[in-house]
């Protein structure tokens, strides 16, 4: 009899350890297990604003696909997911297709513009390897070409940043150690270098701790780097975001857009009913109306029903999704009841550069400084280690001290 085919797809945080927990989970004459993804390599997501800034190599933050997950036991495929064809139980990839009989679509995030005029080509993204070697290569560009260029535009050594969310916030904190190195390099003065970020709402990091989040602010400021809070975006062009009623100009020679995320797109594609670009889940983490398809990690709302709304979309909660969702196929396989997905909140710690942070911890604990910096060090690391044990930690591992 032919073994039920589980098909993950993406090796984020989300599908690599659904895979990793399902190849504990099930005996190897239970089920084929096949992995597709984009590249061979893993990435660490929560890593790209140091890839982007340029604090650390783009390499140390991904890892072989095969080194933590044998070949032997699990088919891997690499290739791009286009679409799935849920009445023909299929995947269709950009050079193959691939049937299922239980599907995981982990796919991830990709950058929302919100469609503002411009965004998507004159805009840099932190979005995924590619990607942010691009900003880091743009950024040093502008200072070798300010250092011997014949025309001096101080507006092209200002890095303009749309967006002070986490994402641009741990990014402004990465710029504001990697441009006194730049200056130094390049001989330029530090004064001529401006960090700008934009935020619409009326505080960076809306919603979050209001002391962690002044904290935040006035460090990032005496390392240099300039707030514009309460000014929306409302166009971007090659040199400048247009911001707030008097369509103010705010000249750069790098823009990046950190103003949001939503669902990979193969789920639009794929005909699934969508709130803000993504699949709302049941308890389980199946799509609703899908008996053999779950959705995890950025691709899926999962409801907080205490709150009565959505769970932010985050690693932490992306690798708790796989634990529930390999455990509910191992019970489909089994005949047994499914499980809910229920959340165990760690906390929340941002990075303010390589020697900064601040966050909170165990149930509200607050952090700031070297301590909270070394909090998220530790939680980087767990993530290398679930993933692949002392090996990977010890490749990988942020264990440098300060
Ligand atoms: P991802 O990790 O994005 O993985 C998706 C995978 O799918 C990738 O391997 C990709 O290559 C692959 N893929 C995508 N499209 C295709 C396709 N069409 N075909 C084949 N493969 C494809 N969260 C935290 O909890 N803590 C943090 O400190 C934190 N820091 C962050 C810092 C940054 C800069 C960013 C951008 C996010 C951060 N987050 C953090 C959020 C967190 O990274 C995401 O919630 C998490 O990555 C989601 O995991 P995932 O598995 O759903 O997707
Ligand atoms: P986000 O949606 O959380 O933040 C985007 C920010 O951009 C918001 O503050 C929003 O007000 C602002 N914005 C939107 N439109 C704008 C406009 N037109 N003009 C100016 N500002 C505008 O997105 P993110 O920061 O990329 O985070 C995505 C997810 O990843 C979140 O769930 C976040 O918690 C998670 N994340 C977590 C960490 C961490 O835990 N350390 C780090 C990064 C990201």
């Amino acid at each position: 009899m032919n073994k039920p085919k589980i098909v993950v797809l993406g090796a984020g945080y989300a599908g690599m350890m659904t895979t990793k927990k399902l190849t504990q989970n099930l005996g190897i004459d239970e089920a084929e297990i096949v992995l597709v993804n984009k590249h061979n390599y893993h990435y660490e997501t929560t890593w790209l604003h140091e890839v982007a800034a340029g604090t650390i190599n783009h390499n140390r933050a991904r890892f072989m696909i095969s080194d933590v997950i044998s070949p032997n036991r699990v088919r891997l495929i690499y290739d791009s997911v286009v679409e799935v064809k849920r009445d023909e139980n299929l995947v269709v990839l950009e050079n193959s297709e691939i049937s299922y009989d239980y599907l995981v679509i982990s796919l991830g995030f990709v950058t929302n513009t919100f469609g503002i005029k411009g965004m998507e080509e004159n805009a840099f993204f932190i979005q995924d390897i590619d990607s942010c070697q691009l900003i880091r290569e743009h950024i040093e560009y502008q200072f070798a070409q300010y250092k011997n260029g014949e025309e001096k535009d101080d507006d092209s050594l200002t890095i303009l940043v749309g967006g002070g969310g986490f994402t641009g916030i741990e990014f402004v904190g990465e710029l504001a150690e990697k441009v006194p190195q730049l200056c130094k390099k390049y001989d330029i003065d530090r004064s001529k270098v401006r960090i700008i970020n934009v935020e619409a709402a009326p505080s960076i990091m809306p919603g979050f701790d209001k002391d962690l989040v002044t904290y935040a602010k006035k460090s990032l400021q005496e390392r240099g780097v300039e707030f514009r809070e309460g000014a929306a975006i409302k166009e971007c062009k090659a040199d400048c975001f247009v911001v707030g009623e008097d369509n103010e100009e705010i000249k750069a020679g790098t823009i990046v857009w950190t103003g949001g995320v939503t669902g990979s797109p193969v789920l639009s594609k794929s005909g699934f009913e969508l709130t803000k670009g993504k699949v709302t889940v049941n308890g389980d983490l199946r799509a609703p109306g899908e008996d053999n398809i779950f959705i995890l990690g950025d691709c899926a709302w999962v409801m907080n029903e205490a709150e009565g709304r959505p769970f932010p979309p985050t690693a932490q909660a992306a690798m708790q999704h796989a634990t529930t969702c390999a455990n509910n196929i191992k019970a489909l396989l089994h005949n047994e009841p499914l499980t809910n997905f229920v959340f165990d909140d760690k906390g929340t710690v941002a990075s303010l550069g390589v020697t900064d942070a601040m966050g909170t911890v165990f149930s509200g604990t607050k952090l700031y400084g070297k301590s909270a910096a070394t909090m998220k060090k530790v939680i980087d690391n767990r993530s290398l280690f679930l993933q692949g044990g002392p090996r990977l930690l010890l490749k990988k591992g942020k264990v440098r001290p300060f």
